[in-house]
């Protein structure tokens, strides 16, 4: 059975350019970057040309990019990257509830640790209040951690205003933009953004592999100890493929970024409505305006989560559930608990994340099971 692919949000296939562009570097270009020879130096060549094209998308500077293994470890390093620095010790973060848990889990870290967090609430669409951030800041706050866009519900946030209260407050702001990369535009400079985290599998190049922008104006401590490869800030020898790919999808990205997200949205708004139209007692997640072109949220009342992707996946249909981390956990997730969704709704919860390599005809597949598999449930109940 073919598989038709609906959770991009969870990852994505490489790239047939971005594996063509990082095959060579297995190989042929196999030099360390930090060697003199010519092997070395290619292979060091490649890398800053790669780094160049990641700056490109988010409109910085390409030293102010540093690789990483993913968007976790972006998280991770900018968060404790700042809050770990003698002038910051004790001191208070600020982020939300509706955070991945790369970002959650850090925090709690630093909690333990002695440091003040603050999680902000959204509304029900998911936004956060600029009115309650503002409110939240106190003379000891040195950083605001807030996602670009939602991985569940899709909604994007005030970047810009939140942008402009840190810089007036003069406090740092970090944005985990792994969703948001390559789906929206992304411009650091004005959206007075200081550090974003990014991740390439979520956005066509491998897994194991991201970036973090770090503003040149800011003093930040590494995670790793070892060698002085990223200009001292992340030791180890390059994943020097990864890091082409990297490149190469991040190219892509933004020579793209316009009809990509056209594409993602019509087949987005298709489903939406037809689901609406055929299923009744649904809810829509998320916010209809603020929201990633590629992703849709939908919880269809008294279904089991599990059961629903069960069927799905016996149709050769691949989605995500609403439950904590679809890990078997039948618990609502943070996101969809912080929203405020009953239990009712939220047990049955379908994420739906569109994809390059989607065609109508796989959507069309899609809501005709869909609406069927759910239908079938109820009425076995
Ligand atoms: C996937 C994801 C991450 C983690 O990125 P990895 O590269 O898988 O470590 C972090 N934040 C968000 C919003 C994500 O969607």
């Amino acid at each position: 059975m073919r598989i038709r692919y609906f959770d991009n949000a969870a990852t994505t296939k490489v790239r047939k350019e971005v594996f063509d562009k990082m095959f060579p570097y297995f190989m042929e270009e196999y030099g360390n970057p930090s060697s003199l020879y010519k092997l070395g130096r290619m292979a060091r060549v490649g890398v800053e040309e790669a780094r160049k094209q990641v700056a490109n998308l988010v409109n910085c500077d390409k030293n102010e990019i540093y690789f990483t293994s993913g968007g976790t470890e972006s998280d991770n390093t900018a968060l404790k990257g700042i809050m770990y620095l003698d002038k910051c010790i004790g001191k208070h973060v600020i982020t939300t509830k509706i955070e991945h848990h790369a970002i959650l889990n850090t925090c709690k870290t630093l909690e333990e640790k002695g440091f003040k967090v603050t999680y902000l609430n959204v509304d029900e669409e998911g936004r956060v209040n600029v009115e309650e951030l503002y409110n939240a800041i106190t003379e000891d706050t040195v950083l605001i951690s807030i996602m670009f866009a939602n991985n569940e519900i899709g909604t994007i946030q005030p970047i810009e205003k939140i942008g402009e209260i840190a810089h007036e407050k003069g406090i740092i702001f970090h944005t985990d933009a792994v969703q948001a990369c390559g789906n929206v535009e992304i411009d650091v400079k004005k959206m007075k953004i200081d550090m974003l985290s990014l991740s390439g599998h979520k956005i066509g190049a491998p897994k194991g592999i991201g970036a973090l922008y770090v503003n040149k104006n800011i003093e930040f401590k590494n995670l790793i100890d070892g060698g002085h490869q990223e200009r001292d800030k992340r030791a180890g020898t390059e994943n020097v493929p990864g890091m082409i790919g990297l490149g190469e999808a991040c190219r892509i990205a933004k020579r793209d970024l316009k009809i990509h997200a056209k594409r993602l949205q019509k087949f987005r708004d298709m489903y939406m409505q037809e689901i609406q139209d055929k299923v009744p007692d649904i809810k829509i997640n998320g916010s209809m305006e603020e929201r990633l072109p590629g992703n849709s949220n939908i919880s269809f009342k008294g279904v089991n989560g599990s059961e629903l992707l069960m069927k799905l996946d016996e149709k050769g249909i691949c989605a995500s559930a609403g439950s904590a981390c679809s890990s078997g956990s039948s618990l609502p997730s943070h996101v969809l608990t912080a929203i405020g969704l009953t239990s009712e709704y939220a047990e049955g919860t379908l994420r739906v994340t569109f994809g390059e390599d989607n065609t109508k005809e796989d959507v069309e597949y899609l809501i005709e099971n869909l609406a069927n598999i759910v239908k079938e449930i109820r009425t076995n109940q």
